[in-house]
């Protein structure tokens, strides 16, 4: 049975969202999604080439552990393992050759489809008049094609934030501070579609009312640890409630 949100508890999540921040409302202009488990249905195969990667090298870092790290940086989830495993930090050489073969065996699996329920959300969104924009840790070379095949049309390319823009990456706000500064909007004009722990984090740091998908294994309690202002079992379900969420952020004001 997928948990229900009914008007009720839409407009306390706003509403508690507003308080803790000092807003009087939220004015939805942009959505930010995140990529990798929200648009993609592409987190078992990352899981499972981290998996198979550490062992080749001697280091353990089960599939589902693998979902805690997500978003992390390949040279931080690295550096966690080493640490663990040989109670000392990782080289330069060591991450290099690690995450080379990462991507290689992440490489041989099929491309990832497209999340079921993630272009109905969005086209809502822009029916709405909200621009959609794409703000992921990713910096795979062939993102954008597969972008406009999978949602033709949908994001707007030009501010799209990935890991060749940041820094620091996530859980660091900087991706989703990037992503509003594109847009030219403050924090309470946007929310954030985010399916992991640390991505969460980012955007709730990041100041932006942050709904959780729980895509993955994970139980809610780590999305909902990490700051999450809202959460529904799947994108299908975010999609069945989005006229309803639309209509709560109009109507509900700080009290
Ligand atoms: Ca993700």
């Amino acid at each position: 049975m997928e948990a229900q949100h009914p008007p009720q508890s839409l407009d306390r999540a706003i509403q508690s969202y507003l308080r803790a921040r000092g807003y009087d409302r939220l004015r939805l202009h942009n959505a930010l999604f995140d990529m990798d488990g929200v648009l993609f249905d592409s987190m078992p195969y990352h899981a499972r080439s981290w998996n198979h990667a550490m062992r080749e090298f001697g280091l353990d870092l089960p599939e589902a552990e693998a979902f805690l790290h997500e978003g992390r940086t390949g040279a931080g989830t690295i550096d966690i393992v080493m640490q663990r495993e040989r109670g000392r930090r990782a080289t330069e050489a060591e991450i290099k050759a690690i995450y080379a073969r990462k991507s290689e065996i992440f490489n041989t699996f099929p491309p990832a489809g497209p999340m079921p329920g993630a272009r109905e959300l969005a086209e809502q969104m822009r029916r709405d008049g909200l621009r959609v924009q794409i703000v992921t840790g990713s910096g795979q070379k062939s993102l954008l094609g597969r972008i406009e095949r999978s949602y033709p049309g949908v994001f707007d390319p030009s501010l799209m934030v990935t890991a060749f823009d940041v820094r620091y990456g996530k859980p660091d706000p900087e991706p989703y501070l990037m992503g509003l500064q594109k847009a030219g909007i403050a924090a309470d004009e946007a929310i954030v579609v985010e399916n992991a722990p640390l991505g969460v984090q980012a955007g709730h740091s990041a100041g932006i009312f942050t709904v959780a998908v729980n895509t993955g294994p994970l139980p809610d309690e780590a999305l909902l640890r990490s700051g999450a202002d809202l959460l529904f079992p799947s994108m299908q379900a975010f999609a069945r409630s989005w006229p309803l969420f639309f209509q709560a952020a109009a109507r509900t004001r700080r009290e």
